[in-house]
């Protein structure tokens, strides 16, 4: 006898739904009837270059995932600008703010994170935004006056709060947009999470060099209104300094969006909680992407959910042949993956791998360091060790060695080199 198809339910249409669809693609093509529903107006696309396409080193034409011929050549059904409100896990169907109803046999939620904001008097003053969402990027580009805007209105000054990864890949293509950028950070040099102090000065040099102002242990006070009240006209720090802006970019961070999986009675830490084989508290739900945590890691970027992608197809291939409790012993789970950074600014070569803490020194007594530097060339590196093992690099200017690095931290296995000889294979002399 015929059997139905299985419905499979993406809530969320973002770079993990995208990439999911097309390992289902590739592992389980036609074995599901599929549903993808999100509530931004576009089918899932790289959000990664966003950072680009505010810089104007990039074109929205770019950016989708895949076609509107893809999703229709894989017969799936996608749903686009309407957001899901509700779960009925009894019944299984999810409601959209449209009022339609999905029913389903598997659910998965990607429904990633929202960007988040700081409480501060005025925050939700006119020209505050974040850039999370192409609709965000396209909003500050008009503002900017990229296209085509009246020259009265157009934005001169901006600040971002905000001196990590995205928040300097923003602050560089206000400043490449010929808008006056100033970036407001809380801690002592730029990306202190990735980078030791001096690599954060050579950083903080090169800002300068492009006319941006870095102001580091800065303390954001309050947000000043125009006359009218209506829009931002500035943001006040701690020690009284007023920045006067027509533009705030927030980048201080995101925060998983977890309000259906919170109804759902689904647990729920920061974010949705599910084993390695991407499995939430309740059968026959899942979730990857920024949306889930596993064994309390959190996800930022898209190298470990293109992983949770891979594994989460064919978890769902098995539950469709099998049923929900199908053994999967001889599935490869998710792993932990130590995961490079690099900044998407032209012209701005940084690297960072490995584990070194916020404050840029060693995580443990026995860990110990090395470095390089060429102040003249704006070049610096330096290695951290455990035994014979590298733990992480750092490399600001020249990053061609980045891979070398990359791999022997990720590899964890002892170096047969010298620290010296890994540190500048080219032979210079450490300093
Ligand atoms: C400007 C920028 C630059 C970045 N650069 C890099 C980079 O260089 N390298 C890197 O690895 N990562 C980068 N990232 C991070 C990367 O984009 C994210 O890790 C990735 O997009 C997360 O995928 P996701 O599907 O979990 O979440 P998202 O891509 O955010 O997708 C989630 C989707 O779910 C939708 N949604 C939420 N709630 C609902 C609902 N109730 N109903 C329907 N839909 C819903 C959201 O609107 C969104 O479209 C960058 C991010 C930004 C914003």
């Amino acid at each position: 006898m015929h059997r139905p198809k299985p419905r499979l339910l993406i809530v969320g249409f973002g770079m993990a739904a995208g990439r999911l669809l097309q390992e289902i693609s590739l592992q389980a093509p036609g074995l599901f009837d599929t549903s993808v529903i999100g509530e931004e107006s576009q089918s899932a696309y790289n959000r990664i270059l966003l950072s680009p396409l505010l810089a104007g080193e990039s074109d929205a034409s770019l950016l989708p995932l895949h076609s509107a011929s893809w999703y229709r050549s894989q017969d799936i059904a996608v749903h686009t600008g309407d957001p899901v409100i509700a779960l009925d896990t009894d019944s299984r169907v999810a409601s959209t703010a449209s009022g339609a109803c999905h029913k389903w046999d598997m659910l998965v939620l990607a429904t990633g994170s929202r960007a988040a904001r700081l409480p501060l008097p005025g925050v939700d003053l006119s020209g505050i935004v974040s850039l999370r969402t192409l609709d965000d990027a396209e909003a500050v580009m008009a503002r900017i006056g990229s296209t085509g805007q009246a020259d009265d209105d157009r934005v001169r000054r901006a600040v971002v709060v905000g001196g990590g990864v995205l928040g300097l890949e923003a602050a560089c293509a206000l400043q490449n947009r010929g808008v006056t950028t100033t970036v407001v950070h809380n801690a002592g040099w730029p990306m202190n999470r990735q980078l030791d102090s001096e690599a954060g000065e050579y950083l903080a040099a090169t800002l300068a060099a492009r006319n941006i102002r870095f102001i580091s242990d800065a303390q954001c006070k309050r947000f000043v209104a125009t006359a009218d009240g209506q829009s931002v006209a500035g943001l006040q720090l701690g020690d009284g300094e007023l920045l006067a802006c027509e533009l705030v970019i927030m980048a201080v961070g995101i925060a998983p969006e977890v309000s259906l999986a919170r109804q759902t009675n689904l647990s729920v830490a920061r974010a949705i909680n599910v084993d390695a084989w991407l499995r939430s508290s309740q059968h026959g739900v899942f979730a990857l992407g920024e949306c889930c945590e596993i064994d309390g890691e959190q996800f930022g970027l898209v190298a470990p959910i293109y992983q949770q992608a891979q594994v989460l197809a064919k978890v769902l291939q098995r539950c469709a042949e099998s049923g929900p409790d199908a053994s999967l012993t001889d599935v490869e789970p998710y792993t932990r993956q130590s995961l490079p950074t690099r900044l998407k600014v032209s012209g701005v070569h940084v690297f960072s791998a490995g584990t070194l803490d916020e404050t840029g020194h060693q995580t443990s007594p026995s860990q110990r360091s090395l470095a390089w530097r060429d102040k003249n060339a704006g070049e610096y590196r330096r290695l951290w060790w455990q035994g014979d093992c590298l733990q992480a690099a750092v490399m600001f200017g020249d990053v061609d060695d980045s891979g070398i690095y990359e791999s022997l931290i990720e590899n964890r296995a002892p170096v047969q080199a010298s620290p010296q000889a890994l540190l500048n294979p080219a032979g210079l002399v450490p300093q």
